[in-house]
């Protein structure tokens, strides 16, 4: 069974680079005779709201769309990602981050070898400067592509629906951030634990997150999951060529409809 899902966090509104997002999956669903999840992703305690979400099924009736099942929420799935973090941990393959945004405005990494490493290379840490600035400083997780490099593939890659195949090794150009300072899960880690145990076969999402993929193909080969089809699709843009933000309230769903605009007028506009 092929399944694909939408997966909006509930930050804001959704607006009309959302919609089309949301009929580019229903439209690639009802051609292959795929399932549509609708997966809320409210990992972000720090932006998401409890109204929005209420608010985005709303909006995707409205617009007509259907979905065969609704995915858990990730809120309610914390002790899932935890569970997977103390697995990437057991392997040492996740190291505290003490590095501040300046520390990286200054950073300029001298070697090929050394582009991983965040600039104060964390990774290095003895244990006890480790404990000691656990102790004192708040601190990202990171992924550590050394170690992670040794135990995969050195041709690891993720596939595209063109056939195209996308080499993990030459586009991650960083140890990703696998738990925020501030968060303890981050979106790559929900998203690849979430697609997997829902099944999903072909992920279908904005190029925005095209740079995502290959830490998310990275921790599948990690955590020993599979690895789904990729398709990134264009964002809309507004008039200056900038892609549309939930914050600019005139392209939210919600305002349309209020305005009188009908969903008929919308997915005509949004036709491709
Ligand atoms: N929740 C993510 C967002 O709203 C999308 C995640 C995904 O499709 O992988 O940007």
């Amino acid at each position: 069974m092929l399944r694909t899902r939408f997966a909006p966090s509930p930050t804001g509104l959704l607006h009309l680079g959302n919609a089309y997002s949301a009929l580019y999956c229903e439209q690639w669903a009802k051609q292959q005779q795929a399932q549509l999840w609708l997966r809320i992703e409210d990992i972000d305690h720090t932006r998401c709201r409890p109204p929005y979400i209420q608010a985005i099924r709303d909006d995707l009736t409205w617009l007509g769309m259907s979905w065969q099942n609704e995915a858990p929420l990730q809120s309610a799935r914390l002790h899932v990602y935890e569970h997977v973090l103390k697995e990437l941990q057991q392997q040492d393959l996740i190291y505290p981050c003490f590095c501040t945004r300046r520390d990286f405005a200054l950073h300029s990494p001298s070697t090929v070898e050394s582009r991983w490493q965040c600039p104060q290379a964390c990774a290095q840490l003895s244990s006890s400067a480790r404990q000691r600035q656990m102790a004192q400083k708040s601190y990202a997780m990171r992924l550590n592509c050394a170690v992670a490099r040794h135990g995969t593939a050195s041709d690891l890659a993720w596939q595209d629906h063109q056939q195209q195949y996308h080499h993990v090794w030459d586009e991650l150009n960083a140890d990703p951030i696998i738990g925020r300072k501030d968060i303890r899960y981050s979106y790559h880690l929900c998203v690849v634990v979430d697609d997997a145990e829902q099944g999903i076969t072909h992920i279908i999402r904005g190029m925005d997150l095209l740079p995502s993929t290959a830490i998310h193909r990275l921790l599948q080969a990690l955590l020993s999951l599979p690895s789904p089809l990729y398709a990134h699709h264009p964002l809309l843009l507004d008039n200056q060529g900038q892609r549309l933000a939930k914050r600019v309230a005139s392209t939210a769903l919600q305002a349309m409809r209020e305005t009188g605009v009908s969903a008929a007028s919308v997915r005509q506009k949004l036709r491709r």
